[in-house]
Protein backbone atom coordinates (compact mmCIF):
# COMPACT_ATOMS: atom_id res chain seq x y z
CA UNK A 1 0.00 0.00 0.00
CA UNK A 2 2.95 2.58 1.01
CA UNK A 3 3.84 3.37 -2.80
CA UNK A 4 0.02 3.70 -3.58
CA UNK A 5 -0.35 6.12 -0.41
CA UNK A 6 2.64 8.05 -1.60
CA UNK A 7 0.67 8.44 -5.11
CA UNK A 8 -2.34 10.05 -3.49
CA UNK A 9 -1.47 12.15 -1.06
CA UNK A 10 -4.68 12.77 1.14
CA UNK A 11 -4.27 9.61 2.60
CA UNK A 12 -0.45 10.00 4.08
CA UNK A 13 -2.44 11.95 6.97
CA UNK A 14 -4.96 9.98 7.43
CA UNK A 15 -2.44 6.92 7.24
CA UNK A 16 -0.80 7.95 10.76
CA UNK A 17 -4.07 8.40 12.26
CA UNK A 18 -5.47 5.23 11.44
CA UNK A 19 -2.32 3.57 12.71
CA UNK A 20 -2.55 5.26 16.05
CA UNK A 21 -6.55 4.42 15.79
CA UNK A 22 -5.53 1.19 15.41
CA UNK A 23 -3.49 0.60 18.34
CA UNK A 24 -6.43 2.23 20.84
CA UNK A 25 -8.50 -0.09 19.58
CA UNK A 26 -6.29 -3.12 20.11
CA UNK A 27 -5.77 -1.78 23.57
CA UNK A 28 -9.97 -1.51 24.69
CA UNK A 29 -10.13 -5.20 23.45
CA UNK A 30 -7.43 -6.14 25.49
CA UNK A 31 -9.17 -4.30 28.28
CA UNK A 32 -12.30 -5.88 27.74
CA UNK A 33 -11.36 -9.57 26.84
CA UNK A 34 -9.67 -9.02 30.17
CA UNK A 35 -13.40 -8.30 31.70
CA UNK A 36 -14.70 -11.36 29.81
CA UNK A 37 -16.08 -9.59 26.79
CA UNK A 38 -14.94 -10.53 23.70
CA UNK A 39 -15.33 -7.73 20.99
CA UNK A 40 -14.35 -8.30 17.30
CA UNK A 41 -11.92 -5.96 15.18
CA UNK A 42 -14.65 -6.18 12.62
CA UNK A 43 -18.26 -5.59 12.35
CA UNK A 44 -20.22 -6.27 9.39
CA UNK A 45 -23.09 -3.94 9.39
CA UNK A 46 -26.11 -4.93 6.85
CA UNK A 47 -27.11 -1.55 6.42
CA UNK A 48 -30.36 -2.17 4.21
CA UNK A 49 -32.79 -4.77 3.32
CA UNK A 50 -32.81 -3.68 -0.11
CA UNK A 51 -31.48 -4.32 -3.22
CA UNK A 52 -32.34 -3.71 -7.20
CA UNK A 53 -30.64 -6.51 -7.99
CA UNK A 54 -32.20 -10.35 -7.99
CA UNK A 55 -28.72 -12.68 -7.91
CA UNK A 56 -29.54 -16.23 -7.81
CA UNK A 57 -27.16 -17.61 -4.49
CA UNK A 58 -27.67 -14.05 -2.61
CA UNK A 59 -26.71 -15.12 0.91
CA UNK A 60 -28.06 -12.31 2.31
CA UNK A 61 -31.53 -13.43 0.83
CA UNK A 62 -30.86 -16.97 1.93
CA UNK A 63 -29.96 -15.49 5.74
CA UNK A 64 -33.64 -13.75 4.91
CA UNK A 65 -31.53 -10.19 5.47
CA UNK A 66 -33.18 -8.77 2.12
CA UNK A 67 -36.48 -7.76 1.05
CA UNK A 68 -37.04 -9.39 -2.36
CA UNK A 69 -40.13 -10.31 -4.20
CA UNK A 70 -38.41 -14.35 -4.78
CA UNK A 71 -36.90 -13.95 -1.25
CA UNK A 72 -38.25 -16.92 1.02
CA UNK A 73 -38.13 -15.18 4.63
CA UNK A 74 -41.12 -12.41 4.88
CA UNK A 75 -39.06 -9.43 6.45
CA UNK A 76 -41.26 -7.54 8.98
CA UNK A 77 -39.01 -5.50 10.80
CA UNK A 78 -37.60 -2.26 9.63
CA UNK A 79 -34.38 -0.99 8.55
CA UNK A 80 -32.74 1.08 11.42
CA UNK A 81 -32.26 4.78 11.16
CA UNK A 82 -29.21 6.48 10.43
CA UNK A 83 -29.53 7.65 14.29
CA UNK A 84 -29.75 4.09 15.79
CA UNK A 85 -26.60 3.31 13.36
CA UNK A 86 -24.64 5.78 14.17
CA UNK A 87 -25.41 4.67 17.83
CA UNK A 88 -23.88 1.23 17.39
CA UNK A 89 -20.62 2.71 15.75
CA UNK A 90 -20.30 5.11 18.49
CA UNK A 91 -20.62 1.72 20.76
CA UNK A 92 -18.17 0.11 18.97
CA UNK A 93 -15.51 2.62 18.74
CA UNK A 94 -15.96 2.64 22.95
CA UNK A 95 -15.10 -1.27 22.80
CA UNK A 96 -12.14 -1.03 19.84
CA UNK A 97 -14.14 -1.97 17.09
CA UNK A 98 -11.76 -0.68 13.89
CA UNK A 99 -13.32 -1.83 10.80
CA UNK A 100 -16.62 -1.38 9.84
CA UNK A 101 -17.64 -3.80 6.37
CA UNK A 102 -20.65 -2.40 4.90
CA UNK A 103 -23.27 -4.62 3.45
CA UNK A 104 -26.61 -4.98 2.43
CA UNK A 105 -28.55 -5.81 0.50
CA UNK A 106 -27.11 -2.46 -1.86
CA UNK A 107 -25.56 0.06 0.65
CA UNK A 108 -25.98 2.66 -1.93
CA UNK A 109 -29.58 2.19 -1.99
CA UNK A 110 -29.01 3.48 2.08
CA UNK A 111 -27.30 6.85 0.95
CA UNK A 112 -26.84 8.44 4.79
CA UNK A 113 -24.28 5.79 5.12
CA UNK A 114 -21.75 8.22 3.74
CA UNK A 115 -22.65 10.22 6.58
CA UNK A 116 -21.21 7.78 9.02
CA UNK A 117 -17.99 7.45 6.82
CA UNK A 118 -17.44 11.30 7.18
CA UNK A 119 -18.24 11.40 10.40
CA UNK A 120 -16.02 8.52 12.10
CA UNK A 121 -13.15 9.27 10.33
CA UNK A 122 -10.40 7.42 12.50
CA UNK A 123 -12.49 3.67 11.50
CA UNK A 124 -12.06 1.91 7.91
CA UNK A 125 -14.91 1.37 6.08
CA UNK A 126 -14.81 -1.35 3.39
CA UNK A 127 -18.33 -1.05 0.91
CA UNK A 128 -19.56 -3.94 -0.72
CA UNK A 129 -21.27 -2.40 -3.63
CA UNK A 130 -22.74 -4.33 -7.00
CA UNK A 131 -21.86 -0.79 -8.38
CA UNK A 132 -25.63 -0.06 -10.57
CA UNK A 133 -27.05 2.67 -7.76
CA UNK A 134 -24.13 5.17 -7.12
CA UNK A 135 -25.24 8.57 -7.18
CA UNK A 136 -23.26 11.59 -8.74
CA UNK A 137 -22.89 13.13 -5.06
CA UNK A 138 -21.46 9.87 -3.69
CA UNK A 139 -18.38 10.56 -5.66
CA UNK A 140 -18.07 13.59 -4.47
CA UNK A 141 -18.49 13.09 -1.00
CA UNK A 142 -16.11 9.42 -1.42
CA UNK A 143 -13.24 11.40 -3.11
CA UNK A 144 -12.71 13.86 -0.30
CA UNK A 145 -12.25 10.98 2.23
CA UNK A 146 -9.52 8.73 3.45
CA UNK A 147 -11.16 6.02 5.54
CA UNK A 148 -12.79 3.88 2.51
CA UNK A 149 -12.83 1.33 0.40
CA UNK A 150 -15.32 0.56 -2.28
CA UNK A 151 -15.63 -2.98 -2.92
CA UNK A 152 -17.45 -3.67 -6.33
CA UNK A 153 -19.06 -7.29 -6.48
CA UNK A 154 -18.59 -8.92 -9.87
CA UNK A 155 -18.08 -12.54 -10.79
CA UNK A 156 -14.94 -11.95 -13.08
CA UNK A 157 -15.49 -11.39 -16.71
CA UNK A 158 -18.56 -9.58 -18.46
CA UNK A 159 -20.08 -13.27 -19.08
CA UNK A 160 -20.02 -14.26 -16.58
CA UNK A 161 -20.93 -11.33 -14.15
CA UNK A 162 -24.07 -10.66 -16.43
CA UNK A 163 -24.71 -14.48 -16.95
CA UNK A 164 -25.36 -14.08 -13.00
CA UNK A 165 -26.34 -10.75 -11.78
CA UNK A 166 -28.12 -9.50 -15.02
CA UNK A 167 -27.69 -7.38 -18.22
CA UNK A 168 -24.76 -4.31 -18.41
CA UNK A 169 -24.08 -4.84 -14.78
CA UNK A 170 -20.70 -5.66 -15.02
CA UNK A 171 -20.14 -2.39 -17.57
CA UNK A 172 -21.65 -0.70 -15.15
CA UNK A 173 -19.81 -1.54 -12.15
CA UNK A 174 -16.60 -1.19 -13.82
CA UNK A 175 -17.72 2.14 -15.68
CA UNK A 176 -18.24 3.03 -11.65
CA UNK A 177 -15.00 1.16 -10.12
CA UNK A 178 -12.79 2.88 -13.28
CA UNK A 179 -14.18 6.54 -11.87
CA UNK A 180 -13.19 6.08 -8.43
CA UNK A 181 -9.70 5.13 -9.08
CA UNK A 182 -9.66 7.83 -11.62
CA UNK A 183 -10.36 10.08 -8.45
CA UNK A 184 -7.63 8.24 -5.84
CA UNK A 185 -10.66 6.23 -4.07
CA UNK A 186 -9.40 3.30 -2.67
CA UNK A 187 -11.51 0.25 -4.26
CA UNK A 188 -11.46 -3.82 -3.96
CA UNK A 189 -13.40 -6.51 -6.06
CA UNK A 190 -15.14 -9.47 -4.41
CA UNK A 191 -15.53 -12.40 -6.00
CA UNK A 192 -18.28 -15.65 -5.27
CA UNK A 193 -15.99 -18.56 -7.16
CA UNK A 194 -17.56 -21.51 -8.41
CA UNK A 195 -16.92 -24.29 -10.74
CA UNK A 196 -18.35 -21.63 -13.94
CA UNK A 197 -15.94 -18.66 -13.35
CA UNK A 198 -12.89 -20.22 -11.18
CA UNK A 199 -11.26 -20.80 -14.43
CA UNK A 200 -11.33 -17.19 -14.93
CA UNK A 201 -9.75 -16.69 -11.06
CA UNK A 202 -7.00 -19.44 -12.28
CA UNK A 203 -5.99 -17.82 -15.06
CA UNK A 204 -4.85 -14.34 -13.44
CA UNK A 205 -5.67 -11.92 -16.60
CA UNK A 206 -8.54 -10.82 -15.11
CA UNK A 207 -6.67 -10.54 -11.60
CA UNK A 208 -3.95 -8.24 -13.92
CA UNK A 209 -6.77 -6.38 -15.09
CA UNK A 210 -8.34 -5.15 -12.29
CA UNK A 211 -4.89 -4.22 -10.55
CA UNK A 212 -3.44 -2.47 -13.78
CA UNK A 213 -7.52 -0.77 -13.48
CA UNK A 214 -6.19 0.27 -9.61
CA UNK A 215 -7.63 -2.03 -7.56
CA UNK A 216 -5.86 -3.26 -4.35
CA UNK A 217 -7.87 -5.46 -2.04
CA UNK A 218 -9.94 -8.67 -3.73
CA UNK A 219 -11.72 -11.14 -2.07
CA UNK A 220 -12.18 -14.14 -3.18
CA UNK A 221 -14.99 -16.19 -1.37
CA UNK A 222 -16.02 -19.65 -2.49
CA UNK A 223 -19.40 -20.65 -3.14
CA UNK A 224 -20.71 -22.84 0.02
CA UNK A 225 -23.99 -23.92 -0.05
CA UNK A 226 -26.53 -23.07 3.34
CA UNK A 227 -27.99 -26.84 2.78
CA UNK A 228 -27.51 -29.80 1.85
CA UNK A 229 -28.83 -30.06 -1.88
CA UNK A 230 -32.45 -31.65 -2.42
CA UNK A 231 -32.96 -34.38 -5.64
CA UNK A 232 -33.40 -31.61 -7.74
CA UNK A 233 -31.07 -29.16 -6.50
CA UNK A 234 -27.82 -31.63 -6.94
CA UNK A 235 -26.93 -30.99 -9.96
CA UNK A 236 -27.05 -27.58 -9.88
CA UNK A 237 -25.03 -27.94 -7.02
CA UNK A 238 -22.52 -30.38 -7.92
CA UNK A 239 -21.80 -28.04 -11.00
CA UNK A 240 -21.29 -24.75 -8.87
CA UNK A 241 -19.02 -25.91 -6.29
CA UNK A 242 -15.84 -26.76 -6.96
CA UNK A 243 -14.97 -29.91 -6.78
CA UNK A 244 -11.69 -30.70 -4.19
CA UNK A 245 -9.42 -31.31 -6.87
CA UNK A 246 -10.25 -28.22 -8.02
CA UNK A 247 -10.70 -26.43 -4.02
CA UNK A 248 -6.79 -27.52 -3.78
CA UNK A 249 -5.71 -26.30 -6.69
CA UNK A 250 -7.32 -22.85 -6.39
CA UNK A 251 -6.24 -23.06 -2.92
CA UNK A 252 -2.50 -22.99 -4.46
CA UNK A 253 -3.06 -20.20 -7.20
CA UNK A 254 -4.43 -17.92 -4.45
CA UNK A 255 -1.21 -18.78 -2.19
CA UNK A 256 1.14 -18.03 -5.68
CA UNK A 257 -0.76 -14.73 -6.12
CA UNK A 258 -0.44 -13.66 -2.66
CA UNK A 259 3.53 -13.73 -3.10
CA UNK A 260 3.85 -12.40 -6.16
CA UNK A 261 0.51 -9.35 -6.67
CA UNK A 262 0.46 -6.39 -5.80
CA UNK A 263 -2.41 -6.62 -3.62
CA UNK A 264 -4.22 -7.36 -0.91
CA UNK A 265 -6.21 -10.72 -1.41
CA UNK A 266 -8.18 -12.46 0.88
CA UNK A 267 -9.68 -15.81 0.19
CA UNK A 268 -12.76 -17.89 1.85
CA UNK A 269 -12.48 -20.31 3.18
CA UNK A 270 -9.15 -20.99 2.34
CA UNK A 271 -7.58 -18.00 4.95
CA UNK A 272 -9.43 -19.65 7.59
CA UNK A 273 -6.68 -22.63 7.64
CA UNK A 274 -4.00 -20.07 9.40
CA UNK A 275 -6.60 -18.32 11.28
CA UNK A 276 -7.34 -21.96 12.99
CA UNK A 277 -11.01 -21.97 11.47
CA UNK A 278 -14.52 -19.71 11.47
CA UNK A 279 -13.16 -15.96 12.56
CA UNK A 280 -17.15 -14.95 12.79
CA UNK A 281 -18.94 -14.95 16.09
CA UNK A 282 -16.71 -12.31 17.57
CA UNK A 283 -13.58 -14.06 17.15
CA UNK A 284 -12.69 -11.67 14.03
CA UNK A 285 -15.99 -10.14 13.58
CA UNK A 286 -19.69 -10.48 13.87
CA UNK A 287 -22.55 -8.77 11.90
CA UNK A 288 -25.38 -7.05 12.50
CA UNK A 289 -28.78 -7.02 10.36
CA UNK A 290 -31.20 -4.19 8.55
CA UNK A 291 -33.16 -4.82 11.72
CA UNK A 292 -29.89 -4.60 14.35
CA UNK A 293 -30.19 -8.76 15.34
CA UNK A 294 -26.26 -9.48 16.19
CA UNK A 295 -25.58 -12.73 14.30
CA UNK A 296 -22.61 -14.52 14.11
CA UNK A 297 -21.68 -13.75 10.52
CA UNK A 298 -23.70 -12.39 7.09
CA UNK A 299 -25.36 -16.03 6.67
CA UNK A 300 -26.30 -16.80 10.24
CA UNK A 301 -29.86 -16.12 11.31
CA UNK A 302 -29.16 -16.89 14.90
CA UNK A 303 -29.28 -13.60 17.22
CA UNK A 304 -29.70 -13.23 20.62
CA UNK A 305 -29.60 -9.45 21.03
CA UNK A 306 -31.63 -6.97 19.01
CA UNK A 307 -29.48 -3.60 19.30
CA UNK A 308 -32.91 -1.40 19.44
CA UNK A 309 -33.24 -3.03 22.47
CA UNK A 310 -29.88 -4.23 23.90
CA UNK A 311 -26.08 -2.71 23.57
CA UNK A 312 -23.23 -3.91 21.84
CA UNK A 313 -21.87 -4.70 24.49
CA UNK A 314 -24.32 -6.98 25.71
CA UNK A 315 -24.41 -8.55 23.02
CA UNK A 316 -20.32 -9.64 22.31
CA UNK A 317 -20.96 -10.54 26.45
CA UNK A 318 -23.38 -12.91 25.45
CA UNK A 319 -24.23 -13.26 22.46
CA UNK A 320 -22.00 -15.71 21.42
CA UNK A 321 -22.64 -18.56 24.24
CA UNK A 322 -24.58 -19.73 21.15
CA UNK A 323 -22.53 -22.68 20.51
CA UNK A 324 -21.45 -22.97 16.59
CA UNK A 325 -23.13 -26.00 16.15
CA UNK A 326 -26.23 -23.87 16.30
CA UNK A 327 -24.91 -22.36 13.62
CA UNK A 328 -24.12 -25.03 11.43
CA UNK A 329 -26.69 -24.00 8.44
CA UNK A 330 -23.86 -24.88 5.91
CA UNK A 331 -23.94 -27.92 3.75
CA UNK A 332 -20.10 -29.02 4.00
CA UNK A 333 -18.18 -30.03 0.82
CA UNK A 334 -15.77 -32.90 0.88
CA UNK A 335 -12.42 -31.52 1.70
CA UNK A 336 -13.71 -28.31 2.77
CA UNK A 337 -10.72 -26.59 5.02
CA UNK A 338 -13.20 -25.38 7.65
CA UNK A 339 -14.58 -28.53 8.94
CA UNK A 340 -15.11 -27.08 12.87
CA UNK A 341 -17.81 -25.29 11.60
CA UNK A 342 -19.10 -26.21 8.17
CA UNK A 343 -20.25 -29.79 9.69
CA UNK A 344 -23.78 -30.24 8.89
CA UNK A 345 -25.52 -30.66 12.52
CA UNK A 346 -27.10 -34.18 12.40
S1 LIG B 1 -26.30 -7.46 -5.55
FE1 LIG B 1 -25.62 -8.56 -3.71
S2 LIG B 1 -27.26 -8.22 -2.18
FE2 LIG B 1 -28.12 -7.69 -4.22
S3 LIG B 1 -29.13 -9.60 -4.93
FE3 LIG B 1 -27.02 -9.56 -5.79
S4 LIG B 1 -25.80 -10.75 -4.28
FE4 LIG B 1 -27.73 -10.16 -3.25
Amino acid sequence: MIPWIIRHPRYIGTFGKMVRSFRECETARRVFAGNGTVVPPVMILSITSSCNLRCPGCLAVAAGNIRQSHATHAIREPDLTHDQWRSIILQGNRLGVFCYTVAGGEPFMYPRFINLIEEFDNRLFVVFTNGTTIKETAYTRLKRMANAVIVFSVEGSERATDDRRGRQVFERAMKAMNRMNDQGILTGVSVNINRANVHEWMASYFLNDIIHMGVRLVFLIELIPTQQPLSGEEIFLNESILTPEERAAFRAKVLEYKKTKPVFLLHSPGDEERLGGCVSAGRGFAHVTPSGDVTPCPVSNVATHNLTNATLEDAFKSAFSVKYERMNIFWKPRECPVPSLLTRKK
